[in-house]
């Protein structure tokens, strides 16, 4: 018998080679929670915009050549770091690991997500088992129901199958340009979302 709460559980979130969840992080996601994308073709298609370098590394990978010029960087100088040589908190990739149903990615402490039929923001959406993508959350505004994967979590919080991290981006320190967002639907056939994590 699977434990599937087990799974579902904040820090049980899988990596290729695990994150720890205090770093601040970028992640990108199919906009459905529902699809999942092929891991190796995704690797392809970001080696391919050169959002990523070419390496034969098959988890992460550091910045590629378009990196900075396929993210808009927010504030006058941000200390961003493109290598391990100038420091620890440097960006790299990371592809996240496939999972079977949608689930949380990761979220910003102060996330508040709002109700897609009243837009208001609703209180007590921390349920048990809110990270599983199909909990269900009812709004103590209007008193509709919707899944957790349906709220608007403004980008403080994603939910989904598959995807991909960058690592030290600070919540709002950067936003993906249209071009980043356009290139990764050509590619996949679906829109893609982000939301910041720390
Ligand atoms: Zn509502």
């Amino acid at each position: 018998m699977i434990n599937r709460t087990k799974c579902y559980s904040t820090a049980c979130i899988e990596y290729y080679r695990p994150i720890e969840m205090t770093v601040p992080r970028l992640i990108f996601f199919p906009a459905d929670a529902r699809m999942i994308i092929d891991q190796h073709a995704l690797i392809e298609q970001l080696k391919h915009i050169a959002f990523i370098e070419d390496t034969q590394t098959r988890d992460t990978f550091p910045p590629g050549e378009r990196f900075l010029s396929l993210l808009s960087f927010l504030g006058c100088s941000p200390n961003i770091k493109l290598s391990a040589q100038e420091g620890d908190d440097y960006c790299f990739i990371s592809l996240l690991k496939a999972s079977d149903e949608s689930r949380c990615l990761g979220h910003t402490p102060t996330v508040k997500p709002k109700c897609p039929h009243c837009r208001k923001r609703i209180a007590g959406w921390q349920v048990e088992n809110w990270q599983r993508g199909d909990t269900p959350v009812c709004c103590d505004k209007c008193g509709k129901a919707s899944d957790t994967a349906e709220l608007n979590w403004k980008h403080e919080c994603g939910f989904g199958r598959c995807g991909f991290t960058i690592s030290h981006i600070y919540p709002h320190e950067a936003v993906p340009t249209e071009q980043l967002l356009s290139l990764l639907q050509q590619f996949s056939g679906t829109p893609w979302d982000y939301c910041y994590a720390r």
